[in-house]
């Protein structure tokens, strides 16, 4: 319903032959009801779910057979925040999204071409995931991330490029330059064009206006500790003067860090509570990326480059994750590292209280940030879920039905049911016991195409031994 053009975009490619596979005599994980169905035969043709059937059906001729036994099947996996549909990483990401049972994504800073050139080489046999929608970056000026993204500087630039991604399939990912009378005049064309807007709240808005203003997503918790702080207008004032002043966002900048031992000092659950009521209201849902602010928050901590997972990150992108050459670290001294640790821990409690509130999440890494590492960091992201309040059922579904329902596209995908796209993962434990048990990762199967053990290995292996390689090789 959201984004209209999404079923053209799902129905994609179809597998070559209509392969028929047999998952039999397992334990379906009904994500909506947090609760599992045993003894299940579902049995998969082409890419859809064909049935789902208690007991043991005959399994027909030339079917692909897949022992279920002590085994739980649950939904493909979402991650709803990734910078993965790009040329510089696109090769090196999407494979290991499939392999560790990300099916899908919402690509969060891509364009129209690079998608369909996406889904074009998937549909001819690459190892990717569904790319359920993406995001075009709009930021104010200078952009915070160069020429790649999209400027506007006044009203009138925003409602142009509102209007230019109409009939596109994308959305207008809103970033933090975007002025306030800009950011205003995107919200109010998308809403006559039917264009989502989602993305920052920016740092010259508040969370609240964005709501309000009907942002589907806002990414990060941006400006939320700021709309959980009794000095909220005091600091927009001032951010807002900074910005008008001759220095601009270098002033802002400044002015930031500066005052953020006074944002930590004056956060008022109550303002929090009023907060997530306006969310809970406007239907604004928080896709809080935990993985990424927590790695933020730690990366002047030397035991995170100890992680085993940087070898299949390629040289040229974890080079950038040092703070002390990363542009947007490299000032800051350790009594700055040591008040980010304390920023994350009031994060963690604003967001279990928004989650008591009602407030939706849904689970997203931002995926080629530092530390991110592709589909991995989703599993790592659903245990964080369950650390600020999450059961694990609601943990699951925001990483499964959530984003079916955010895509509009519950009839497609979302829960394990005939009809349904065959995106499915195999588990060899119980998610719904221990939400870490999603790592137990058996056989992906994305689109009707069956990755047992040995193919998930071989993604591993030959994309840790891509990474090796120098660029281009
Ligand atoms: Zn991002």
């Amino acid at each position: 319903m959201r984004i209209l053009l999404l079923f053209l975009l799902l129905a994609g490619a179809t597998p070559a032959a209509a392969q028929i596979v047999v998952i039999d005599n397992v334990n379906v994980v009904d994500v909506d009801r947090g609760s599992v169905r045993s003894g299940l035969t579902v049995t998969i043709e082409g890419n859809r779910i064909a049935s789902v059937a208690r007991g043991k059906p005959p399994v027909p001729v030339g079917a692909v057979r897949i022992d279920g036994s002590g085994r739980y099947l649950i939904p493909g996996l979402w991650d709803m925040h990734v910078h993965a549909v790009t040329p510089w990483f696109g090769d090196y990401f999407l494979p290991l999204l499939v392999a560790n049972g990300v099916t899908g994504v919402r690509d969060m800073f891509t364009t129209g071409p690079a998608v369909a050139e996406w889904r074009r080489k998937v549909a001819a046999g690459a190892i990717g995931p569904r790319v359920g929608t993406y995001g075009v970056l709009v930021d104010g000026y200078p952009p915070i991330w160069g020429p790649q993204s999209m400027v506007a500087r006044n009203p009138e630039e925003g409602q142009r490029i509102v209007d230019s991604l109409a009939g596109t399939g994308g959305f207008v990912k809103v970033y933090s330059r975007l002025d306030s009378a800009t950011f205003v005049a995107i919200a109010v064309e998308s809403k006559a064009k039917g264009i989502p807007f989602a993305g920052h709240v920016p740092q010259l808005v508040s969370a609240a206006q964005a709501a309000d203003l009907g942002q589907l997503t806002v990414e990060h918790l941006t400006q939320v500790l700021l709309g959980c702080s009794s000095r909220e207008a005091e600091y927009l004032g001032q951010a807002r003067s900074a910005w008008a002043s001759a220095k601009k966002w270098d002033s802002l900048g400044v002015l930031s860090r500066g005052r953020l031992r006074g944002l930590l000092d004056s956060q008022d659950d109550a303002r929090c509570r009023a907060l997530a009521a306006r969310f809970a209201k406007a239907g604004t849902v928080m896709v809080p990326t935990i993985t990424v602010l927590r790695s933020i928050a730690y990366l002047d901590d030397s035991t995170l480059a100890a992680d085993e997972r940087l070898k299949y990150i390629p040289a040229f992108l974890k080079s950038g994750w040092n703070p002390k050459t990363d542009f947007r670290f490299k000032m800051l001294t350790p009594d700055d590292w040591k008040l980010r640790k304390e920023q994350h821990a009031r994060e963690l409690a604003v967001l279990r209280l928004l989650h008591q509130a009602g407030v939706k999440m849904l689970a997203g890494t931002d995926l080629a940030n530092p530390y991110i590492f592709p589909g991995f960091s989703l599993h790592d992201e659903l245990e964080l879920l369950v650390g600020i309040g999450l059961t694990p059922a609601e943990a699951l579904r925001s990483a499964t039905l959530e984003p079916a329902r955010f895509l509009g596209a519950t009839d497609s995908l979302g829960t394990v049911a005939p009809g349904k796209l065959a995106d499915l993962v195999l588990l060899s434990a119980n998610p719904l016991a221990d939400i870490g048990n999603v790592r137990s990762i058996v056989t992906v199967i994305a689109n009707g195409r069956v990755f047992d053990g040995a193919a998930r290995r071989k993604i591993l292996d030959d994309a840790a031994a891509r990474a090796a390689r120098p660029p281009g090789r």
